[in-house]
């Protein structure tokens, strides 16, 4: 690639909400380039003035990108260095980028990433659900009916799932979520990352939403939900443990509460109404046999 006589475009992170959250190497790049594009040059401005930055900004944003990643690649042709930053976290990462992205990848500029945070990464890394295989999807849609068969399609995923949702819509996500996934779906509220209020609360999706509706605190912010991935089938040996042990919970606990305790313990991985049959079916034998 003869990337020769042309500036570089980089695509820097930037903080997503506590201003101390910018790598060195971001400061460096933001200071020595000739121009800076931003989604939000207003916004972009707090916290370049925060580091006494004055690199000239212009705007790029969903309305504009077409137009202005046209101007930018005429810049980066008479050698001029350019940066691109969104008003937070990582550029592209629902946010726009893309096309500059692509445009000037098709015109083999040098595009340089300058890593940093990212909502949905800061999200994942505390919510104490599998790490090990996750899947971005971003907004669902803003149609209820779009946004139910979106939910539809992603029923048997087994990663984890990262969403980013409004905070006008949580409760109704929520509860559409509850509708598809079912109540007992482990996942992760992860509110205002990096902030004063921060919040990350886990538990079932029917737990979360107790707990937005019931403290209207929690319904203002930005907001990533992470949604436990459908386990894979239990296995003969687990199925075998869960026999045993929904035996010894049975013995010592109500009924309802040993099937609760299973459930957990196996996170979620076989239906409570299944296991409360079973619960039934020993409960009756011994019964009987007495
Ligand atoms: N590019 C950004 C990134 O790297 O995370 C995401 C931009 S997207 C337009 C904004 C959404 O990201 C918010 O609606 C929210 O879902 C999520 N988000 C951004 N900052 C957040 C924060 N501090 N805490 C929780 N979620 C956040």
């Amino acid at each position: 690639m003869n990337t020769k006589n042309f500036g570089t475009l980089y695509i820097v992170a930037t903080p997503i909400g506590n201003l101390k959250d910018i790598t060195l190497r971001a400061l460096e790049v933001l200071q020595s380039v000739d121009l800076i594009a931003a989604e939000d040059t207003r916004q972009s401005k707090k916290l370049l003035d925060n580091y006494c930055i004055k690199t000239p900004l212009i705007s790029l944003h969903e309305h504009n990108e077409e137009f202005r990643s046209k101007l930018i690649l005429e810049k980066l042709a008479e050698n001029k260095n350019i940066a691109l930053i969104s008003d937070a976290g990582t550029p592209l990462i629902s946010d726009p980028g893309y096309q500059l992205v692509t445009i000037a990848q098709a015109a083999q500029h040098k595009i340089v990433p300058i890593p940093g945070p990212c909502a949905a990464i800061a999200a994942l890394s505390v919510s104490g659900l599998p790490t090990d295989r996750f899947v971005f999807e971003g907004f669902l849609p803003a149609k209820a009916t779009q946004r139910r068969q979106k939910l539809e399609k992603l029923k048997s995923e087994t990663r984890s799932i990262i969403f980013y949702e409004s905070i006008h819509r949580i409760l109704e996500s929520l509860l559409t979520m509850i509708g598809v996934f079912g109540a007992n779906r482990m996942a992760v509220y992860a509110r205002e990352l990096t902030k004063m209020y921060e919040t990350i609360q886990s538990g079932t999706l029917q737990e979360i939403y107790d707990f937005v509706e019931n403290n209207s605190q929690q319904r203002k912010g930005e907001i990533v939900l992470i949604v436990h991935g459908v386990e894979e089938a239990v296995t003969d040996t687990e199925e075998l443990d869960m026999e045993r042990i929904l035996k010894i919970l049975t013995a010592e606990l109500p009924g309802s509460q040993a099937v609760d305790l299973t459930v957990k313990i196996f996170n979620n991985r076989i239906s409570r109404k299944k296991l409360y049959s079973a619960m039934l079916q020993s409960k009756k034998a011994n019964d009987d046999r007495s």
